[in-house]
Order: C-alpha cells, then sequence, then structure tokens
C-alpha cells in the first residue's frame, strides 16, 4: 500500500462511528470522495471500501472483486459505488468464510455472512439501483456495510479460535 492512501486503523473513533447519508450525490464534496475512494481502492489490494475507512463518515460503498494475493479467490467484476445502500436477506442461511480488512491489517477472520441479499442503493446519477448478491459478492458488501454501522468484521467473529494471522492464512492459501 503506498503511503500517500492513508486507510483509518481499528481504534481511530471514526470506524465506531454511523456515517451520515448522502443528500446531494452530485454535491463536489460526494463526487471528490467518491473519486478518492476509487483510487485509495485501486492502490490497496483491498476487494471493498466504505468511506470511515479513509475518514469520512458518510454511507458510500464500493465493492470492487478481483482475484489478488489478499483474495486470491475472488472473482473478478467492475467496481459498483454504492450510496447510501441498504439491503434484504433473501437467503437466510449464513456462511463463513474469510475476510480480512485495510483497517485491520496482519489478521484474518472466518465471519457468518448471509449468503444471497438483494442491495439498493444509488448510483453516481443519483439513481436507484438494485443488485443481487451471492456468496463472496454479499460477503463484501455486508463487510463494507458494517463499515457504515460503526461494526468491524471482528465483531461478527463467533469464536476467537477462528482468528488467525495473515501469515497463517497465506499458508493455507497456498496448501489449496
Ligand atoms: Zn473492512
Amino acid at each position: 500500500m503506498k503511503q500517500n492512501y492513508k486507510i483509518a486503523q481499528l481504534g481511530h473513533p471514526i470506524l465506531r462511528q454511523q456515517a451520515e447519508h448522502v443528500e446531494d450525490v452530485c454535491s463536489p464534496g460526494i463526487v471528490d470522495l467518491i473519486e478518492y475512494m476509487l483510487k485509495t481502492l485501486a492502490e490497496t489490494n483491498g476487494v471493498g471500501l466504505a468511506a470511515p475507512q479513509i475518514f469520512e463518515s458518510t454511507c458510500i460503498v464500493i465493492i470492487a472483486s478481483r482475484p489478488s494475493k489478499r483474495y486470491p479467490l475472488a472473482p473478478k467484476m467492475e467496481a459498483v459505488v454504492m450510496i447510501n445502500p441498504s439491503f434484504e436477506v433473501l437467503l437466510k442461511t449464513k456462511h463463513k468464510d474469510w475476510e480480512g480488512c485495510l483497517s485491520i491489517p496482519g489478521i484474518r477472520a472466518l465471519v457468518p455472512r448471509y449468503q444471497k441479499i438483494k442491495i439498493s442503493y444509488l448510483d453516481q446519477q443519483g439513481e436507484n439501483q438494485q443488485l443481487i448478491a451471492e456468496d463472496f459478492i454479499a460477503r463484501i458488501f455486508q463487510h463494507e456495510y458494517d463499515h457504515l454501522k460503526g461494526l468491524v468484521y471482528l465483531d461478527r467473529v463467533e469464536n476467537n479460535k477462528d482468528i488467525i494471522s495473515e501469515e497463517e492464512f497465506q499458508k493455507l492459501m497456498d496448501a489449496n
């Protein structure tokens, strides 16, 4: 990660705040914020980013799944910017899988998430959009959405034994 894109780290109070709804998606402040978030995500190996992670307590998330060293099994998709997102659970079953977070470097954990959800959000033109998301994409969204509520993925972990180091996680991935 390049130093010019600074990510809020666990312990910073902004990660524990409820983010504010966007009133005007076309305001210069929001347009600049989204551009900055897209650049930040491109510079890191993340698959998603929430505005509070770059010190802006605003309801915007980006999901941008792509395979990388951090997420070797991630499917490839174009980055989707979601403003004022919400979601509905379509499949009540939760599935545990590995997550990490740019705000919590060095560790990974197994986190239970809904497998299938319907996401509603505003796009950058202010149009209502919906997206049915499953598995890894649904997981990324729920992770980023939590950031807007002042939650981090560690809050969702069921057992401390489900938390491991990044180094051990890489060994697990290499073994697969
Ligand atoms: Zn995160």
